[in-house]
């Protein structure tokens, strides 16, 4: 393993090539920031689905950055064709930004082919009739009480093969998860001797202009918020029926909005990984319109993804759905206003109490003058390729499956202030009672 690992990361210094699975939304944002940084990523192949908007893609970027890019078509759900693309292309890195539900068979082709993997959202299957998987799922529920259908435990499961193949696989590096952890890990290694209690806000104060849509894939996005809410207290979850905790809070350069009590992926690997904490919730905030038509939608069934029979075809209905909904990816020169994505600690220093907020506002506009999307792909996309240059340099290399939190949070967090996501913090919030 010893020998593999350092020839690899010998070619690493050398060299950054690396495969992205996925065009969509997040991954169109992920690739231009790798074409800005072409000194770390030479070389990318960009494979996905759909390979004309690979190529489209490639044509917007090709003359502009020293980054050399190619383009292949892949159906990520099948190991085979993933272990062919991988040994054909020869990447450092595969960066997985297509959907949660190809997690799985990323990781394991990564591993067949013995490359470093990353993600940007941890697994999630795409049949939750499956009675393999939900059988796992029942038990889960119970074991650990709380009952979204993502959690980190199948990747999770990934650790020692990774560990012994000498490969590192980074989960979840977007914002959030991702970025949020990276402030998580820095509060406790600079600013607090012991953390009390983690609440992580996510305030979109964008406007799209529709009645609705969504800012990423309509079906994770969807399955997530009509999901059960839950949080993490006491050493225990507690899970709640969704959207039943509502707050409002005054956003800097937002203003107040209401938000609501998630549950979200991050939230599990922060209650390991950060010792002693009490408690860690997650609010992400909604308008009344959003809130509105995805109760209508839930009501009608609209959003169930159980195959329906219409008129001789085979139909699930949130897929339907999403063939309706405005494209994620087209929504940016709509969008006006700000996103405040942050965490506020409570806990101690010195013996004595303290609070502190570390946040990021980001401009939709902006984001649309510099890379033709509106925030919230920017916001996952810009640490998606933080995340894949930290593996690339070798910051952040340590066989196994990590989360962000594991790592040194300093590069990352130095990285997320020179490409485009600034942070800064509050030492005295308003605090979410
Ligand atoms: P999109 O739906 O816009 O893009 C998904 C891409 O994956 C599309 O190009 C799609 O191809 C491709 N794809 C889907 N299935 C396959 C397959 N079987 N084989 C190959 N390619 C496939 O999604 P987003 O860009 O909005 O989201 C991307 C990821 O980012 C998701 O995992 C999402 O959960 C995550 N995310 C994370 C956030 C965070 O803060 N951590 C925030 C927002 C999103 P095609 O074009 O053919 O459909």
């Amino acid at each position: 393993m010893g020998e593999k690992y350092q020839q690899k990361n010998l070619r690493r210094n050398r060299m950054g090539k690396v495969l992205i699975i996925g065009c969509g939304g997040v991954a169109g944002v992920a690739i231009q920031k790798c074409c800005q940084n072409s000194e770390v990523f030479e070389e990318i192949c960009i494979a996905s689905r759909t390979k004309s908007k690979c190529d489209a893609l490639k044509e917007k970027l090709e003359g502009k950055t020293k980054t050399k890019i190619t383009t292949e078509q892949v159906d990520a759900d099948k190991v085979d064709e993933l272990v062919a693309l991988i040994k054909k292309v020869n990447p450092d890195l595969v960066m997985n930004i297509a959907l949660p539900y190809q997690d799985l068979t990323i990781m394991d082709a990564c591993l067949e082919c013995g490359v470093n993997y990353m993600d940007t959202a941890n697994y999630e299957p795409e049949d939750i009739t499956d009675p393999e998987w939900k059988a796992i799922y029942d038990k889960r529920c119970k074991e650990e009480g709380f009952s979204a259908y993502f959690d980190y435990s199948w990747q999770w499961a990934y650790k020692e093969k990774f560990e012994k193949a000498g490969l590192t696989a980074l989960l979840g590096s977007g914002f959030d998860p991702g970025v949020t952890q990276a402030y998580c890990a820095y509060a406790k290694k600079h600013l607090f001797d012991s953390i009390d209690t983690i609440d992580i806000l996510d305030c979109n104060g964008g406007d799209h202009g529709y009645p609705f849509a969504t800012n990423f894939n309509p079906e994770i996005n969807l399955r997530e918020v009509s999901a059960p809410g839950s949080y993490w207290e006491d050493g225990h979850w507690v899970e709640i029926p969704a959207m039943s905790i509502k707050r409002e809070y005054d956003f800097d350069q937002v203003g107040k909005k209401d938000m609501y009590l998630l549950h979200h992926e991050e939230i599990e690997s922060l209650a390991k990984n950060i010792p002693g904490v009490k408690r860690i919730r997650f609010f992400m905030t909604f308008g009344q319109s959003y809130l509105t038509h995805m109760n209508c939608l839930e009501n009608v069934g609209m959003l169930s993804t159980e195959p329906i029979n219409y008129e001789g075809h085979e139909i699930v209905p949130i897929q339907f759905l999403k063939a309706l909904l405005p494209d994620p990816a087209t929504l940016g020169p709509r969008t006006v206003g700000k996103t405040n994505i942050g965490c506020i600690f409570t806990g101690k220093k010195d013996g004595k109490e303290k609070k502190a907020y570390i946040y990021n506002v980001c401009d939709h506009q902006e984001c649309y003058r510099e890379v033709g999307s509106q925030a919230i792909s920017y916001t996952t996309g810009v640490p998606a390729m933080i995340g894949a240059m930290m593996l690339l340099n070798g910051e952040w290399n340590k066989p196994g499956v990590y989360t962000v939190e594991e790592f040194d949070p300093d590069p990352y967090m130095e990285a997320l202030n020179k490409w485009g996501l600034p942070w800064q913090i509050e030492d005295n919030p308003e605090l979410v009672d």
